[in-house]
Formats: structure tokens, C-alpha cells, sequence
């Protein structure tokens, strides 16, 4: 469905990412980790079209989108929930909601997209007509995901959605995440809490310095002694390749 070939970016002289290659395919939850820095947000904003590649390819359905506005990625259904949530916090959440679907005109399947986003998050159909910019955290990053998907994507990024969330929020989105899946949504998610990552995806890839030093399914590198000690022996929860040898990275990295 998605596919990424030794892509590049840079912000001026600054090489974020170098040379990254995965893809995602169809119906799969496919994770990126890695610690700070690592080129995870680059990654997806140079896919939705907000980064342009200084070089390498981004191919969607088969289609080659590297160069493609925002909107016209958007319009091809790839959907993105940044980080920091980015929500317009003088409209209400029925605004911001409705802008998620600016780009449709097919008005009855926008309402029952929103009917369904409603019934995701109940706490946002209690809050339709309040101020986004006054909801908790939590809501605000309900409102997040809930946007991005009004945009009726076929693959859905997150960003960081469990980011400052109290546990139990947490967990709901994670929930939550597997719900979207079984709707038939394809998701890319970037998220700190590695741990919890590898529990919902199917596949992850480990990113260090922009470039990828592992990749494989979510359970096997769940079992890896080396990734387990990477996260474990941390107090935060993002993983750390450093203590990973070289020679267990693939060629490529
Ligand atoms: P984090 O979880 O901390 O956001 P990340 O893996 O998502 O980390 P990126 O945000 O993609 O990492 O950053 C990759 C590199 O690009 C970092 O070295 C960062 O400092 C740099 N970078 C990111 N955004 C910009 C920007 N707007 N201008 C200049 N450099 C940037």
C-alpha cells in the first residue's frame, strides 16, 4: 500500500532523515520507534506531503506521491494526526471535526463517518459544541484522531497519540487504535510508549539517527533480548537502539 524508498530530508543543512526505506502494507498497524530525534515525525510529514524529499521515493497504491501537496495526499487518503495534537482551539468540536472532512462533498457519509467517530470517543459527543481549546489533554488528542479521521483515510498516521496521557487514556487508545483497524483503516503510529506499540502493531521498524537500525514483526521484536533490554533498562519508555550490536541491524542501516 505504502511504500518508502531511501528517503531523504533535510530541514537546510540538517540530514533528518537518511536514506529510510519500509512500506506498510494493506490493513496492517505498522510502528516506527526509536528515541528523540530519530526522524519519526519526519518521516511522516515528508509522507503526508508537508516535507519535500531531497531525495528517494514514496509510492501509495502505487502511485508515486513524493513531491504531491498536502491536500492532494490527503485527497488520495492518507490521513494524518500530528504531534501535538493541532487542533483549532477556538472552534468547537463539531467544527474542528468538520474540518477534517473539508475536502468531501459526500455529505451523507460524512455524517455517519462523524456518527462513527462519536461512537469511538463518546467523551467527544458530550463535548460537540464546546471550545476545543477547553477540553483535558486527553479529549483534545481524542479530537486529534477523530479529525484526521473524518478525512476518511485509508491509511491513517498518529503521531504520538498516547503523548501526556493518564494511563488509563492511555490503554483507550490503544483500544482504540485496534478498533480503527478492524474498521479496515491501515495505520502508520509513531509512539513513545514503545512498549505499547509492539503490543497493538503488527510490524515495527526501529529508527536511530534518520535511518532504520531494525525492523521486523512487533512480536518478534518484542521477544528480542537486546530490544527488550533497550526499553526495559530505561525509565522512559522510548526505545533505545544503543545498546543493539551492529551486526543484528539489517545491511542497509
Ligand atoms: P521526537 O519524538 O523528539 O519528535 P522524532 O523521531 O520524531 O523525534 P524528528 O522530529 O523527525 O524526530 O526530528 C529529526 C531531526 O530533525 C532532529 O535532529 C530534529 O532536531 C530535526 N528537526 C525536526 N524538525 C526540524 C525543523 N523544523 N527544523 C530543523 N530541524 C528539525
Amino acid at each position: 500500500m505504502l511504500k518508502v524508498d531511501n528517503l531523504e530530508v533535510a530541514y537546510g543543512n540538517i540530514k533528518a532523515i537518511k536514506g529510510i526505506t519500509l512500506e506498510v502494507n494493506k490493513g496492517e498497524i505498522v510502528t516506527l520507534i526509536g528515541s528523540n530525534g530519530a526522524g519519526k515525525s519526519t518521516t511522516l510529514r515528508a509522507i503526508s506531503g508537508l516535507l519535500k524529499p531531497r531525495s528517494g521515493s514514496i509510492t501509495f497504491n502505487g502511485e508515486r506521491i513524493d513531491g504531491v501537496e498536502g491536500h492532494e495526499v490527503v485527497k488520495k487518503g492518507i490521513c494524518h494526526s500530528p504531534e501535538g495534537r493541532r487542533i483549532f482551539p477556538r472552534m468547537t468540536v463539531e467544527e474542528n471535526l468538520d474540518l477534517g472532512a473539508f475536502l468531501r462533498n459526500d455529505k451523507e457519509e460524512i455524517a455517519t463517518d462523524l456518527e462513527r467517530v462519536l461512537t469511538l470517543f463518546p467523551r467527544l459527543r458530550e463535548r460537540i459544541a464546546q471550545r476545543a481549546g477547553t477540553l483535558s489533554g486527553g479529549e483534545q488528542q481524542m479530537l486529534a484522531v477523530s479529525r484526521a479521521l473524518m478525512g476518511k483515510p485509508t491509511l491513517l498516521m498518529l503521531d504520538e497519540p498516547s503523548m501526556g496521557l493518564a494511563p488509563v487514556l492511555v490503554d483507550m487508545i490503544f483500544e482504540t487504535i485496534s478498533a480503527i483497524r478492524d474498521q479496515g483503516i491501515t495505520i502508520l503510529l509513531i509512539e513513545q510508549n514503545a512498549s505499547a506499540a509492539l503490543e497493538v502493531a503488527d510490524r515495527a521498524y526501529v529508527l536511530e539517527s534518520g535511518s532504520v537500525k531494525m525492523s521486523g514483526s512487533a512480536k518478534d521484536l518484542r521477544k528480542d533480548d537486546q530490544v527488550t533490554k533497550a526499553y526495559l533498562d530505561r525509565k522512559s519508555t522510548r526505545l533505545n537502539t544503543s545498546h543493539i550490536p551492529l551486526s543484528r541491524m539489517p545491511s542497509s542501516a
